[in-house]
């Protein structure tokens, strides 16, 4: 702590001058030894800043100086309020998760022939999170990636959504993660995990995305033989919407391929995306590979992607994601 009289300029020299000393070599007889030290810091300004946050504050900073290799930094909150935001996030998510409050919702996916739920998505929801608005996945599902909290979270959300599933004939759809995918045990722990709900693995389909093509390419398609060995269903997330090519379809063994949202979003207007997806959905079924099609938001589209054949649909306009309400006897807590 250093008192608001000594200046910016003066705090700014006196941490430097720590570093220096922090940072100097170290000479002993086992040779010279280079220490690293990445200091953060923050001017404590006229909005009031509790504790807690100058220090949440100074520890962004300091992040940005370790991964930028800057020695010292002062907080600055236009560069740094990305940071400061994910970084509530993380604190956050840290005692939410334990605490069961990432809970499941589930959303429908149906059958284009005749209507009827065949899968239930599960996508991870935060409400009551304290924050002027619940974290969406894809403001929460990174931190979680990062902080290797994703299996924890999975298996807390999936004990909410197997006793829902186990009373239907549905399938129930979760997404899996590349790390998630290739960390130890994992297909074990799903096993078990579904066995205890008696939802046999013919009834769960993984959800994919290209990622898993890109990196570690033989590691994940041994991985998802195994899966498909033991039962599971494959399926290729948000085909179409990144750089995946074709050949995707040969070097991941696939049951099912998801066309992507954005792909949706324009094929009432463009005649080009409609012929793309004809042709998408005649190559699926030449690999005998069930097509489906996410993002279904008004009856003129899913008239559209019945029309070109589509196996399954989903979409707001077929069924929203609804919090899983189960019995608290129900609500058993992730081992
Ligand atoms: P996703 O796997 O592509 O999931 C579908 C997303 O599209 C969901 O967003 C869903 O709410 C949204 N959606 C469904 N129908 C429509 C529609 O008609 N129009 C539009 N505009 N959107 C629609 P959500 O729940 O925000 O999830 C975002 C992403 O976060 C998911 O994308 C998924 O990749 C990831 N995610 C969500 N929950 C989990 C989870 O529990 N684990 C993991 N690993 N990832 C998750
Ligand atoms: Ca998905
Ligand atoms: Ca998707």
């Amino acid at each position: 702590l250093m008192s608001p009289s000594h200046g910016r300029e003066s705090a700014d020299l006196n941490l430097q001058a720590l570093h220096e000393c922090l940072t100097a070599p170290i000479y002993s007889e086992a040779g010279q030894v280079s220490v690293g030290a990445s200091i953060g810091w923050v001017v404590r300004g006229t909005a009031i800043m509790g504790v807690s946050e100058i220090f949440h504050a100074a520890d962004v900073a300091m992040r940005r100086a370790k991964v930028e290799h800057l020695g010292v930094v002062e907080f600055d909150p236009v560069v740094d309020s990305a940071a400061l935001a994910s970084s509530a996030i993380e604190l956050a998510l840290r005692q939410a998760l334990p605490a069961g409050r990432i809970r499941a919702a589930l959303q429908p996916i149906i059958s284009v022939s005749d209507g009827k739920i065949v899968s239930l998505e599960l996508l991870a929801r935060w409400p009551g999170s304290g924050f002027p608005r619940d974290p969406a996945p894809n403001d929460f599902i990174p931190i979680a990636e990062r902080l290797g909290l994703l299996n924890d979270m999975l298996w807390s959300t999936l004990s909410e959504a197997l006793p829902v599933v186990a009373g239907t004939n549905s399938c129930l759809a979760i997404n899996v993660s590349p790390s998630q995918l290739t960390s130890r045990l994992f297909l074990a722990k799903l096993s078990a995990i579904i066995a205890r709900h008696h939802v046999p693995p013919q009834r769960i389909e993984l959800e994919i995305t290209e990622q898993v093509a890109f990196r570690n390419v033989t590691e994940n398609c041994a991985v998802l033989d195994e899966a498909r060995r033991l039962g599971f269903r494959v399926v290729l997330d948000d085909f179409g919407s990144g750089y995946s090519s074709l050949a995707i379809l040969d070097r991941l063994p696939l049951d099912k391929i998801k066309l992507d949202r954005a792909f949706v979003a324009e094929l009432k207007e463009r005649a080009v995306t409609q012929k793309i997806m004809q042709a998408t959905v005649s190559l699926a079924h030449d690999l005998g590979i069930v097509c489906s099609v996410e993002g279904i938001e008004c009856a003129e589209t899913a008239a559209l992607v019945a029309s070109f054949g589509c196996d399954q649909m989903q979409g707001y306009w077929i069924g929203m994601p609804e919090l899983v309400t189960a019995p608290a006897c129900l609500l058993e807590r992730a081992s």
